[in-house]
């Protein structure tokens, strides 16, 4: 088994939005500046022998992302051939060889291009898929990060979804690769990526359930943009409890300094 950390561009953004209150004031400094940071967009592939799973798909930079939108909370800065289609051609990998993408959750920084995976099964919370696609049939997307083009082109593609029941923590897919159903937090449900390696040991992909270190703590700190904060943290108390049972190193979703330290592709670790 290999299990490969794709690097898939960088977004920027409020880092208020990452760490609610990073920067908040005081008596001392009674009118803190935002920070405006930059933060890795990732997904991660693991080859296991027979075939190939994807963890999340990036941004779609060519329809999604508007270069000029200078009101934009988060653009993307990433290059064509720093895209999945190509990082996946770079380690000798087509979007039909690859036979299960779990999703952690519907937002257009993951699954931008989840419509190239025709021949996988699509993992994902049950609760994700349905609240997500009941915005899109009622037209009711507001400005946040889900985008209708995404799930026009979901829908066009066909996709063969496998949804995780509400309450179901672990989804087995192949022998020592699980999805883990995180709940309720940052959006309607995130569903994390448990993978175990001999030589490297176990990995836990958490994506947005935890952008950065600073959100589990201890203490637990919630993000700026969040969905339920109540759940938030029953949510960050069970990836904490997880990893501690499974002795698993946790990969944050949107952490700079974390993701620095990691081996890219095409190195690997196994
Ligand atoms: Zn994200």
């Amino acid at each position: 088994m290999k299990l490969y950390i794709l690097n898939l561009g960088k977004m920027q953004l409020d880092e208020s939005a990452l760490v609610a209150g990073i920067h908040g004031g005081s008596l001392r400094n009674q009118n803190p500046v935002a920070q405006w940071v930059d933060i890795p967009v990732q997904a991660a592939l693991v080859d296991y022998g027979d075939g190939y799973l994807l963890y999340d798909t990036g941004c779609n930079i060519r329809e999604r992302f508007v270069p000029d939108d200078e009101d934009t909370p988060s653009p993307f800065h990433g290059s064509e051939d720093g895209l999945i289609e190509p990082q996946l051609a770079a380690l000798g990998v087509r979007p039909d060889d690859v036979k299960y993408v779990v999703m952690s959750h519907l937002h257009c920084d993951h699954a931008g291009y989840l419509y190239l995976f025709k021949n996988a099964q699509v993992i994902t919370a049950d609760k994700e898929f349905s609240q997500s696609m009941r915005l899109f049939g009622l037209r009711g997307f507001g400005p946040g990060p889900y985008k209708y083009a995404d799930f026009d082109a979901f829908l066009q593609a066909g996709l063969d979804w496998r949804l995780i029941p509400e309450g179901q923590v672990e989804y087995e897919i192949v022998p020592g690769v699980k999805a883990v159903n995180f709940g309720t937090g940052h959006t309607f449900s995130l569903t994390g990526l448990y993978v175990e390696l001999p030589r490297s040991g176990n990995f836990l992909f958490t994506a947005d359930a935890l952008y950065r270190s600073e959100n589990l703590g201890p203490p637990i700190r919630i993000p700026g943009l969040i969905y339920d904060s109540i759940s938030y943290v029953k949510s960050a108390e069970l990836i904490a409890g997880y990893a501690a049972k499974t002795k698993a190193t946790i990969i944050f979703g949107h952490d700079k300094r974390q993701f620095a330290t990691l081996d890219t592709a095409p190195d690997y670790y196994d």
